[in-house]
């Protein structure tokens, strides 16, 4: 699905280099390019804080305990994601409230969630999912009338842009209260171990994310909140570094292959191909179709026996798991999270796609289609 090693081999002296300094100076806990890497995200995003921590299901969850949150309040958020979303908000006691997303982007329902607001809702948690921003405006606007939070998870989108009906733009995670992502090595920005970070404008949560994340002592040795352990690594930090720079080019990477894929399949009539909102720009985490009138299953069987490594992102909705199933939830409650966990599929993407690796994805998909 991703080819990190090809990756790596373009940038490999770099990195190579980057690493050897960290442990000449055995800086490995926040080393200075810590601080560095965090401010040239800041930089590249036009956010006023970057703090970086240990993961993205952490960032989400330092997101959520540096806002105040109470058990029992409830936080609406997408049936159709990956788990870490509402994990956190399960975990911290919080009620996760699930609504449904649109059949073209995959993203939050806005009239879904307006629907599921009640005088116990204290946030919004859209999932820019593969690649493309949630409808923000709207999404915004309605947090605003209510006095809600909104924490952007930002793990699959990380140099993506949405553009506001006023011309004005903002890249993902920057324009909510608080953004969490994840440096997981596949991700779009991705390391070579674990790592994630926040995002905030606002001074007030950026000071307590720091707190929190930081065992909550503002004074070593003195303890003003309960916090946790969560750090990015001096050497992640370094490596990071280099690959910030080379984002642009990966997004870049990533959109050649989707208009490629989007090419060789957009009229087949069986796949429908990624829908391109109008108001944010897509960085193809994942170049995901839906399957139409053909069988999702026989298709990724027989990519794999061809060769060609095809997965589904996701197979089950949240409120069908196992941990996460409730009385108030059943199946048939969030129709289009059900159809696409019953027709999504999944292609390879990433930055180092060769043509005859292309073309063979692409003739194999076509031998099914015309099978
Ligand atoms: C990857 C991911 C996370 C969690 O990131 P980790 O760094 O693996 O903890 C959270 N939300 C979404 C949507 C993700 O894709």
């Amino acid at each position: 699905m991703v080819d990190l090693k090809a990756q790596y081999n373009r940038i490999k002296s770099e990195v190579d280099r980057a690493i050897q300094d960290v442990i000449d100076n055995t800086a490995f806990i926040n080393g200075p390019e810590v601080g560095a890497f965090a401010n040239e995200l800041q930089n590249y995003l036009g956010v006023k804080h970057v703090i970086p921590c240990a993961n993205g299901t952490d960032a989400l969850q330092i997101a959520m305990m540096a806002l105040g949150f109470k058990p029992g309040d409830e936080v609406i958020t997408a049936s159709f994601t990956y788990v870490a979303t509402a994990e956190v908000i399960a975990l911290l006691g919080l009620k996760p409230v699930l609504v449904d997303v649109h059949p073209d982007t995959f993203n939050l329902n806005v009239e879904a969630v307006e629907a599921a607001i009640t005088d116990k809702t204290v946030a919004i948690v859209p999932v820019h999912l593969f690649g493309q921003c949630s409808d923000m405006e709207p999404l915004m606007a309605l947090a605003k009338k209510h006095n809600l939070h909104v924490i952007e998870d930002t793990a699959q989108a990380i140099g993506s842009k949405y553009t506001f009906s006023d011309g004005s733009s903002a890249f993902a995670g920057t324009m909510g209260s608080i953004g969490a992502t994840s440096f997981f090595p596949s991700k779009n920005l991705g390391c070579y171990g674990d790592g994630g970070a926040l995002f905030t404008n606002n001074d007030e949560y950026a000071a307590s994310m720091r707190v929190i994340a930081n065992h909550g002592q503002r004074v070593r040795y003195y303890h003003d909140s309960i916090g946790v352990n969560s750090r990015l690594d001096t050497i992640q930090a370094a490596i990071l570094r280099i690959k910030l720079r080379h984002l642009d080019q990966y997004s870049a990477a990533r959109r050649r292959l989707a208009d490629a894929y989007d090419e060789a399949f957009g009229n087949s009539g069986k796949l429908v191909v990624p829908f391109r909102s109008p108001n944010s720009s897509h960085v193809f985490h994942q170049y995901t179709m839906l399957c139409k009138g053909i069988s999702r299953d026989a298709l990724k069987e027989y990519l794999e026996a061809n060769g060609v490594p095809a997965m589904v992102y996701y197979p089950v909705p949240l409120h069908m798991q196992k941990a996460y199933t409730d009385p108030r939830y059943n199946a048939g409650d969030f129709p289009v999270t059900e159809q696409l966990c019953r027709e999504v599929i999944s292609l390879p993407m990433h930055t180092e796609m060769q043509e005859d690796q292309l073309q063979h994805i692409i003739q194999t998909v076509k031998a099914f289609l015309n099978s």
